[in-house]
């Protein structure tokens, strides 16, 4: 097996194999920072595993940025609704590793639960103007689960930079706020979205859709398109307008069984609004059940795409 531990690792053996090494606990990813990191510059990805090509161009990004690179492992218990299964996540992490290693990827962060979480905690971070946004009011409790998760990689892992998709748009602004608001060091860097050829978002939730469901299941990327393009520059479009033309794509598609909502949001702080213009840009996102399966997807209107893209 290629994986080495770095419990038994010196600085000198790891810049000559330069392998994927698989980091268990918080005290060794401090002593890796002390040993080899230093004062090299340390891109990083917060991922739950089950990766696909749309993590890995995320470590190719941070891969040309950075002098090194993390990826972090961890199915985030306190970002799952009762409703959801936690236990039924996809968990792959020899695959996974493999997929890193040939991404050229030099640390996975791969804690246990225990590790992360101990039993006598007293704080976490509140984002609390999340939960009235539309992806928090479906999901109570997951932006003070992601907020949480994130602050503690970042303190562990202490990255220069780190990478997230716009898949997670509301993460991502949400991650960028936190950053600003506890004047956090790391840059929050933000890249596009990965498709399938038919539009759908690549996510580790596909492997759920039957044959059926996933021919079906680019009505999504569709009907946010519809809603983008019902914009049009030098314009005022109301909201109901945008929201309109996402339904009625949505409708025309017996696979979807219920959509959690529609959101046209700005883009710095995810708040409603009732009126959009290319020039001061917002965010479409949707979320839908396509039989039982959950999928989101979102598109970036106007200006909101330079201003979250970098
Ligand atoms: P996850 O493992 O689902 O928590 O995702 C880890 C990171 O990968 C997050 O920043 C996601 O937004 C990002 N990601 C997931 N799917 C995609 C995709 N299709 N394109 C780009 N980034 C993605």
């Amino acid at each position: 097996m290629f994986l080495v531990n770095v419990n038994r690792l010196v600085c000198g053996a790891f810049q000559s194999t330069r392998r994927l090494h698989v980091i268990r606990t918080v005290q060794e990813m401090r002593n890796i920072h002390k040993e080899i990191i230093k004062s090299s510059s340390l891109g990083f990805i917060p991922t739950m595993g089950a990766l696909h090509s749309g993590h890995i161009m995320l470590m190719d990004r941070a891969k040309k940025e950075n002098e090194y690179v993390a990826a972090s492992i961890f199915v985030n218990p306190t970002q799952f609704s009762a409703g959801e299964d936690l236990d039924k996540y996809p968990r792959q992490f020899e695959a996974d590793c493999a997929r890193l290693q040939e991404a050229k990827v030099d640390f996975v962060f791969a804690p246990t639960r225990e590790e992360m979480y101990k039993n006598n905690a007293l704080c976490h971070v509140e984002p609390f103007a999340f939960k009235s946004i539309m992806e928090g009011k479906a999901r109570p409790e997951f932006f003070r689960g992601v907020a949480t998760i994130v602050c503690k990689l970042f303190n562990i892992v202490d990255p220069t930079k780190s990478y997230f998709g716009q898949k997670d748009i509301s993460q991502c602004i949400l991650i960028r706020k936190m950053v600003e608001d506890l004047n956090m060091k790391v840059s929050v860097v933000v890249c596009e979205t990965m498709r399938e050829p038919d539009g759908l978002a690549l996510s580790s939730r596909n492997a759920y859709l039957s044959e059926l469901e996933r021919k079906q299941s680019c009505i999504l990327y569709k009907a946010l398109e519809a809603g983008k393009n019902a914009c049009r520059r030098g314009e005022l479009t109301d909201r109901n307008h945008i929201v309109k033309a996402v339904e009625d794509v949505l409708q025309t598609c017996s696979f979807v069984n219920r959509i959690e909502y529609i959101s046209v949001a700005s883009h710095t702080h995810m708040i409603e609004v009732d009126t959009v213009t290319l020039e001061t840009g917002a965010v479409l996102s949707a979320a839908i059940r396509l039989g039982n399966v959950r999928l989101i997807d979102n598109l970036l209107i106007g200006n909101a795409e330079a201003d979250i893209l970098n």
